[in-house]
C-alpha cells in the first residue's frame, strides 16, 4: 500500500490509509495514546489503543516529539480532532527516534534563533516557507510571461554599486573584491544583448543598524529594460506586485489563515490601482495629514514612510526624489530631482521596490561618481554602455524578503527566510 500525504489521506476521508511524518504532539493514558503527526502538508491525530497493540503498546511510551514514524489505520472525520480527522491506528513503525527535542514549551526568541535548523519544522515556518515558494515562482512567472530573459550577474564584483558604507569586502587572491549589493551595473551591459532581463539572486549589504527590515544577505528580484521610459518601469513594478499578491491569495489561503493575516490590503493591492505621488507631494501630505514636517531634500525616513502607508491600503509609489539622496545612476529630472521611485508597502512594512530611469549622459555619470568619492576609471566597463549605442533604459529591485514579511504579516524580516543573516546572527 502506498503512503499518502496527510492532506491526501484527509481527502480520501475514509477507509484504510498509510501515512508517515514526525510526531507533533503526544499524550495519553495506560489504555490510549493520542499522537498527532505532521508532514509537509498538514497534521493529523492518530489514536493507538492498548487492546489493538497489546505488548507493543509499551513501545509507544518512548515515542517523543519529532520522532519519525509510519502509521497505518482507518481514517474518519472527527470534529474534535485538531485538523478535523482522526486515524485509528492498526500498525506503526518508528523510523528515527527523537529524545528531548530542544524546542519545548520555552520558546524565547533567542532559543528559536539558536535552533533555527529545528524551528524550520514549526507550523509557522512551514506556512511562511510555502508562501515564500509561491512568491519566488510568481516572480519568475511574471517576468517570463512579459518576455523577459533570466540573466545572471557575478556575485563577486570589482566595483561597489550602491556606495561604500554597507559593502562587504572579500579577499580575492592578491586583490580585493566586493559582494554584490545589486546586479545593476552588469545588468545594464546585459540589456544590449537581451533587451529585457531579470534575475532573482542574493544581494549583500553590511547593514550595521539593527532593524526589523534589514538582512545582510537577502534575495533581490531585479529587472532592467532597454528602450524603456520611467512610466514603463513603474508599471512593471505595479504589475509584478499585483501578480505576486494575486498568486499568494489564490494558492496560500490556508497559510494566510494560519498566520492570522487580515487580507484587506492584499485584496486591494491585487485589484486597485496603486497610489502615486511625487516626493514633493508626499511632503505636503505628511505635513497636512500626519503633522510631520520634512525639509525638502531630506530622504524619507522609516517614520515618514510608515505614516504615509497608514493613509492607504495599496502600495504607494513615490517618484521624483531629490537628486542628492539617490544613487549616481538615476536620470536627472527638473528642479534637482531624479526619475527614481520607491514603492512603499501598506501597514508600515517600508520600502519594497526601488527603481529608476538610468542616466545616459556620460559626463553627468562621471561627475556624480566623483562626487561620491569614486574613481570613474574603475567604471570603464559601465561607461562603455553609454559609449556604444546608448539607449534610454531603466529598472528596479525588489527585496523578496520585504514582500514576504509584508504578505505574511510578520513582525520581523528574520522569519521570512530559512537561515537569516544579520550583523549578530550567522549561525546556524
Ligand atoms: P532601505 O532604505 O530600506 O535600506 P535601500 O534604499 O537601501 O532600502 P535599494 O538599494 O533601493 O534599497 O534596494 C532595492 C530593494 O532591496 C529595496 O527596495 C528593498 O526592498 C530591498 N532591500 C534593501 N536593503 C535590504 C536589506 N538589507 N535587507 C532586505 N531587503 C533589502
Ligand atoms: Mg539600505
Amino acid at each position: 500500500m502506498e503512503y499518502l500525504s496527510i492532506e491526501n489521506a484527509m481527502k480520501q476521508a475514509k477507509g484504510n490509509v498509510k501515512i508517515r511524518g514526525w510526531v507533533y504532539r503526544e499524550r495519553g493514558s495506560n489504555k490510549l495514546r493520542f499522537i498527532i503527526i505532521r508532514d509537509s502538508t498538514n497534521i493529523i491525530q492518530c489514536v493507538f489503543e492498548k487492546d489493538t497493540f497489546q505488548e507493543r503498546f509499551e513501545e509507544l511510551k518512548n515515542v517523543q516529539i519529532e520522532t519519525s514514524i509510519e502509521v497505518e489505520g482507518i481514517i474518519k472525520k472527527d470534529e474534535r480532532a485538531p485538523s478535523g480527522f482522526e486515524i485509528n491506528a492498526t500498525n506503526f513503525k518508528v523510523i528515527g527516534e527523537s529524545a528531548n527535542f530542544p524546542i519545548q514549551k520555552d520558546q524565547s526568541q533567542e532559543l528559536l534563533n539558536d535552533n533555527r535548523h529545528l524551528w524550520l519544522r514549526s507550523r509557522k515556518m512551514n506556512a511562511i516557507l510555502k508562501v515564500r515558494s509561491t512568491i519566488f515562482g510568481a516572480i519568475h512567472e511574471y517576468f517570463r510571461s512579459q518576455g523577459f530573459y533570466e540573466f545572471h550577474s557575478p556575485t563577486l564584483q570589482s566595483t561597489q554599486s550602491e556606495g561604500g558604507s554597507d559593502v562587504f569586502e572579500v579577499k580575492y587572491f592578491d586583490t580585493k573584491l566586493y559582494l554584490a549589493q545589486t546586479w545593476q551595473l552588469p545588468a545594464e551591459a546585459g540589456i544590449f544583448s537581451l533587451e529585457n532581463i531579470y534575475t532573482i539572486a542574493p544581494s549583500f549589504r553590511a547593514e550595521k543598524s539593527k532593524t526589523s527590515r534589514h538582512l545582510t544577505e537577502y534575495w533581490h528580484a531585479e529587472m532592467e529594460m532597454a528602450w524603456a521610459d520611467f512610466d514603463t518601469i513603474i508599471s512593471h513594478g505595479e504589475g509584478l506586485l499585483k501578480h505576486v499578491v494575486s498568486k499568494v491569495l489564490e494558492t496560500n489561503k490556508k497559510e494566510l489563515e494560519f498566520l492570522e493575516r487580515e487580507l484587506d490590503d492584499l485584496t486591494a493591492t491585487a485589484s486597485k490601482p496603486f497610489v502615486r505621488m511625487t516626493y514633493t507631494d508626499a511632503l505636503k501630505i505628511l505635513k497636512e495629514k500626519c503633522n510631520l514636517e520634512v525639509e525638502w531634500g531630506k530622504d524619507l525616513r522609516t517614520v515618514e514612510e510608515d505614516e504615509l502607508s497608514k493613509l492607504y491600503n495599496t502600495p504607494i509609489i513615490v517618484t521624483h526624489y531629490p537628486k542628492k539622496v539617490k544613487a549616481f545612476y538615476m536620470k536627472e529630472s527638473a528642479n534637482d530631482t531624479v526619475l527614481g521611485c520607491d514603492f512603499i508597502a501598506p501597514k508600515c512594512y517600508g520600502e519594497i521596490i526601488g527603481g529608476s530611469q538610468r542616466e545616459e549622459n556620460i559626463d553627468e555619470i562621471k561627475s556624480r561618481l566623483k562626487e561620491q568619492g569614486e574613481d570613474p576609471k574603475d567604471y570603464e566597463f559601465y561607461l562603455d554602455t553609454r559609449r556604444y549605442g546608448s539607449v534610454p533604459h531603466g529598472g528596479f529591485g525588489l527585496g523578496v524578503e520585504r514582500i514576504i514579511t509584508w504578505i505574511c504579516g510578520l513582525d520581523n524580516i528574520r522569519d521570512s527566510i530559512p537561515f537569516p543573516r544579520t550583523m549578530v546572527r550567522y549561525y546556524p
